[in-house]
């Protein structure tokens, strides 16, 4: 008998009340799925574990919610006395602030992603970001103008860490921070590391585009996550693949844009022009952490398939895969490591994108 069917056995078998599991068999086999949703940082997030019961998932689940909520309490840009935005405020004043142990090591993480993409990554572009909001709200363009004038505010050789301190400095004035890109992956491996503590391992953490997954569950390769497909007629069928002890970011203009004038502005602003990407396209990263997962797959939509995969083959342990229409052609486009991840054939169980 294999694995699998031992475990379905004794799940059957705990159903019917036939107390197989008391003590006797591995514990592994006698642990039951649990899923729990709860919203966090605007968006849905999921937690599924295996556990003996419901109670014990549900105490550990709340745990990673809270951490998750906690993140958003420090990374929120929306929450005015979030550290990050205080953070913002001080912005052109000359000053170098001390940051908590979390927002430093986002912020860390940011400037090396800046860095290693020139600036198409860039965690300062929330000033952009806001005026396309605002251009996706009204329908209209923002005025060049207006975007000229937001660019002097953004710039990631304009946010400077300094390690020995751990203090950040904001040298422009009026500067804003947002961590859009990066902050969610973060938060599902803080949740997933508090559902390892309390003795929980085999579990998935996912937030809309962004997860992170522990150890497989019972009998399985993996925890089964469909790869997102693009919104288009002719698009590749969506891939089914195993995760465990990594992590998956989808990122692209396919949730989130604005349609003017018969052109599609996504949410991701390229920080270099200051305008929103425009080749409707969809990037799906693999990566050891849920935070490279989500700044890369960012990073990956921002530089386009050709530079962006290159960027992808020099980061160890991650793999992405592309798939974009900037025209009339659709291209599909993997990273040699995606071809090692292991995939299934069959029917998904869990998306990666809930929005
Ligand atoms: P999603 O938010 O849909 O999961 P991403 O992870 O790609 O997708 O993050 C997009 C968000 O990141 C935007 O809403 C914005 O807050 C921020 N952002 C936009 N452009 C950039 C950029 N070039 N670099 C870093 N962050 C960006
Ligand atoms: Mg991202």
């Amino acid at each position: 008998m294999g694995l699998r069917s031992r475990f379905r056995f004794n799940a059957l078998a705990a159903a019917l009340g036939l107390g197989l599991a008391a003590g006797h068999a591995a514990p592994e086999l006698e642990l039951t799925k649990f899923v729990f949703e709860k919203a966090e940082m605007g968006v849905p997030f999921r937690v599924s574990l295996y556990a003996a019961d419901e109670a014990t998932a549900r105490t550990a689940a709340d745990a990673a919610f809270a951490r998750i909520a906690e993140l958003n309490g420090v990374m929120s840009d929306y929450d005015s006395d979030a550290e990050l935005s205080r953070l913002s405020r001080t912005s052109g004043q000359g000053r170098a602030v001390r940051v908590g142990d979390a927002l430093w090591k986002v912020l860390v993480r940011a400037q090396e992603f800046s860095a290693r993409s020139e600036g198409a990554f860039d965690i300062t572009v929330g000033p952009l970001v806001n005026v396309w909001r605002r251009a996706r709200r009204k329908q209209e363009l923002p005025a060049p103008e207006l975007l000229a004038g937001m660019m002097a505010r953004v710039g990631f050789k304009k946010l400077r860490l300094d390690p020995a301190r751990q203090t950040a400095e904001l040298l422009a004035p009026e500067m804003r921070l947002d961590l859009g890109a990066i902050a969610k992956g973060f938060a599902c491996d803080e949740a997933l590391a508090v559902l390892r503590q309390r003795g929980f391992p085999r579990a998935l953490v996912g937030g809309s585009g962004d997860m992170a997954a522990g150890d497989a569950p019972p009998g399985e390769p993996g925890w089964r996550i469909e790869v997102a497909a693009l919104d288009v007629a002719g698009a590749p069928l969506p891939q089914v693949v195993f995760l465990r002890n990594g992590a998956i970011a989808t990122s692209g203009d396919v949730f989130q844009r604005v349609e003017i004038a018969g052109r599609r502005y996504s949410h991701i602003v390229d920080p270099r022009t200051g305008l929103g990407l425009t080749d409707h396209s969809l990037v799906t990263v693999i990566a050891p952490d849920g935070m490279t997962a989500d700044a890369l797959s960012t990073t990956v939509s921002v530089l386009g398939p050709e530079q962006g995969l290159k960027l992808v083959e020099e980061t160890p342990g991650t793999a992405a895969q592309v798939v974009r229409k900037p025209g009339e052609r659709i291209e599909f486009l993997e990273s040699a490591r995606w071809r090692n991840v292991p995939k299934a054939g069959s029917t998904p169980t869990q998306q990666p994108t809930t929005r």
